[in-house]
């Protein structure tokens, strides 16, 4: 079977993006992962050749009260289920508390992590990106998953480490 590539990351930094951006024109094929709930969606993607699952995570509602927790829970999951993550933080706001919540669980997982920073689009930004080592999982690779700015880098990245 094609290893599992799990993408986590806050609500609205660009996970979903990612993913179009990584199937590119292709009929996404959407289906169940065993196990886990619709929130979590898997897609056949390949680069260079090599094929694997992509499964984006989100889809639960930004409220108050529960986000931190939803945060984590559903990349725990997704995690546990992954042979190798794409965190994709938002270079431009940069590492909230939450993204630190989810740096502490990819460490305990054990799991090959790239790491996005995303929305980088334009040069301007990429100072943002470099600030994104502080969060200590190795190179941030800059990204715009909107534009495409970069995304061919991280996947040569992700190959890497699958
Ligand atoms: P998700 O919640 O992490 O899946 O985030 P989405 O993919 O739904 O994106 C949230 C918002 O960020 C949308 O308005 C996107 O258009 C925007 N966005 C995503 N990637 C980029 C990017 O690279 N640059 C910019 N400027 N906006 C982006
Ligand atoms: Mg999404």
């Amino acid at each position: 079977p094609a290893p599992v590539v799990a993408v986590v990351g806050r609500p609205n930094v660009g996970k979903s993006t990612l993913v179009n951006r990584v199937l590119g024109r292709r009929e996404a094929v959407v289906e169940d992962v065993p196990g886990v709930t619709r929130d979590r969606v898997a897609y056949d993607a390949d680069w260079s050749g090599r094929r694997f699952t992509l499964v984006d995570t989100g889809g639960w509602a930004v409220d108050a009260t529960g986000i931190h927790l939803r945060v984590a829970e559903q990349a725990e999951i997704a995690v546990d289920l992954a042979d190798a993550v794409l965190f994709v933080v938002d270079a431009t706001v940069g590492a909230t508390d939450d993204d630190a919540a989810v740096v502490r669980l990819l460490r305990r997982s054990g799991k090959p992590v790239v790491l996005v920073a995303n929305k980088v689009d334009d040069e301007r930004t990429e100072a943002d990106a470099a600030a994104l080592w502080n969060l200590g999982l190795g190179q941030p690779w800059p990204v715009s998953a909107l534009h495409g700015r970069g995304s061919g880098d991280v996947l040569d990245a992700l190959l890497e480490v699958l």
